[in-house]
């Protein structure tokens, strides 16, 4: 489903990817550790081209993002192809960016209506059957403000649901959280991820990393030092960098 191909990214003389190679396939979820700026959120950012890469390539369910090959060479795609390819990707931020000014139903809606143009009345009926589904039907009419951080990241994971999405980003989703409200959003995270959700997610969540990913993968320094299955690689870790790491976050 992703496959990332020794992926560089610079900025300016930082060099924060420095030839990253990962592949997910499709229903897996993987988790990506690390210590601060070792090149995580850019990751990311570069799977869905939030960022443009230095070099190397990123595929995702099939299609060479940023690209199409004509003539047996690459060419960049236009602004119109780009999004569609990036419609397919849905990202959930520490902080959840939803609208202030409209309810968790219109949160919700708002995307499927104004992009893909799908019927007011069938996108509040889905939008509403998402809320049930991160457990918040009875939230549906509230706004943001009224809302608990984890209920409101609760309704971001539902708006990004609503694009249909075939892959799921997720950089540091619990981060900004109370302890208390942190479990809410993991549990919405383990269901979509049973229901065979194709997930990367970058997290300090030790626990949901070991129960609920597929592949476990620490970046340090712009290079991913080691990777393998969760249990593992938490349970023997090689690299003394990762033994520390572990020693930090429990
Ligand atoms: P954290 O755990 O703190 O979120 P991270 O692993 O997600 O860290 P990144 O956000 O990917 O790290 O950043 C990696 C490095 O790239 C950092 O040194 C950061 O300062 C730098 N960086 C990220 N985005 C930019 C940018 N737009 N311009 C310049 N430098 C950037
Ligand atoms: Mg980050």
């Amino acid at each position: 489903m992703v496959r990332i191909q020794s992926v560089r990214k610079r900025f300016g003389p930082l060099e924060v990817l420095k030839g990253v190679s990962l592949d997910v396939p499709a229903g897996e979820v993987v988790c990506v550790v690390g210590p601060s700026g070792s090149g995580k959120s850019t990751l990311l950012r570069c799977v869905n081209r939030l960022e443009t890469i230095d070099s190397g390539r990123v595929w995702v369910n099939g299609e060479l993002m940023g690209y199409e090959e004509r003539g047996g060479r690459l060419h960049a795609l236009r602004p119109a192809e780009l999004c569609r390819q990036r419609r397919g990707i849905g990202m959930v931020f520490q902080r959840f960016h939803l609208f202030p000014h409209r309810t968790a139903l219109e949160n919700v809606m708002e995307g499927p209506v104004t992009v893909l143009r799908t019927p007011a009345a069938r996108a509040r009926r889905e939008a509403g059957e998402l809320l049930d589904r991160v457990g918040l039907a009875d939230r549906a009419h509230h706004y943001p403000a009224q809302l608990s951080g984890g209920q409101q990241q609760r309704v971001a994971i539902a708006r990004s649901l609503a694009m249909r999405p075939h892959l799921m980003l997720f950089d540091e989703p619990t981060s900004a959280l109370d302890p208390e409200l942190v479990q809410e959003v993991l549990a919405v995270m383990r269901d979509l991820a049973a229901s065979g959700m194709t997930m990367m997610v970058v997290t300090h969540e030790m626990a949901f990393a070991r129960e609920v990913g597929d592949q476990l993968v620490f970046m340090d320094h712009g290079v991913v030092l080691e990777r393998g299955h969760p249990r593992e690689v938490l349970t023997a870790p090689r690299h003394e960098r990762l033994r520390a790491f572990l020693g930090q976050v429990g």
